[in-house]
């Protein structure tokens, strides 16, 4: 079989279930059971796209559906690697998995937008995706990417109710982070003009509840006071 005539070849995908052709759930094959087999597809694309074929695996099968072998037959042992090594998060493809709440854990509290997903019924990149529609930070992103690509229910609790997942959130903390009481030699100035203007026993509230949630509200609520 030439190589155009892989590339060119089309059927349903196979992938409709687990262990077939020697297919088992440690190779981490996403995407089982095809959710796009009642459609014809360039199959050889579709199993690297789709399924995260690495290309020589999707050739293998792709031949072996050309030649009609049997889905009984073990085409793959359980040790061979099929998909895909050093996957780009960036340019994956997949449906939208935050259909609904509690999806890998995510909940109210964490802050995320547009769940369930509007746009689910489509793929897109999903990395990105999860930034730009759902307000998830990169890091969080990334790991749902990740558990996607490794066959992960979204049942998986991959966050925890007090986890910063989202770009506001974690910019903020990132921005906490920076705190001029600590940092004076950076904030030196804009400590001077705050601390002229406080009172001592708000002073004293302030050092004895500094935490990451109040401090930037009683900063602003002191600005404001002393304005
Ligand atoms: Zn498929
Ligand atoms: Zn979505």
């Amino acid at each position: 079989m030439s190589y155009q005539k892989v590339q060119n070849f089309k059927c349903r995908c196979p992938l409709i279930r687990i262990n077939v052709f020697g297919i088992h759930e440690s190779h981490q094959i996403p995407n089982i059971p095809c959710d796009r087999s009642s459609n014809d597809v360039f199959l050889n694309q579709h199993l690297q796209w789709y399924h995260n074929f690495d290309s020589g695996s999707a050739r293998k099968l792709v031949r072996a559906i050309f030649n009609n072998t049997s889905p009984h037959q073990n085409l793959f042992s359980i040790n061979d690697p099929i998909v895909k090594r050093n996957i780009a998060v960036e340019g994956y493809k997949c449906k939208c998995p935050l259909t609904h709440d509690g999806a890998f854990g995510l909940s109210d509290e964490h802050d995320i937008t547009n769940v369930p997903c509007g746009r689910a019924d489509k793929e897109v990149l999903c990395f990105q995706h999860l930034q730009y529609h759902h307000n998830l930070s990169s890091r969080a992103a990334k790991k749902i990417v990740l558990a996607i690509l490794s066959y992960t229910p979204t049942v998986t609790q991959l966050f925890h109710n007090d986890d910063f997942v989202t770009q506001s959130k974690c910019a903020v903390r990132k921005l906490k982070a920076k705190c001029p009481l600590i940092a004076t030699h950076m904030y030196g100035k804009f400590i001077d003009l705050l601390i002229v203007n406080v009172k001592i026993p708000f002073m004293v509230f302030l050092t004895q509840n500094l935490t990451k949630q109040n401090y930037f509200l009683s900063q602003m609520y002191f600005l404001i006071k002393n304005r």
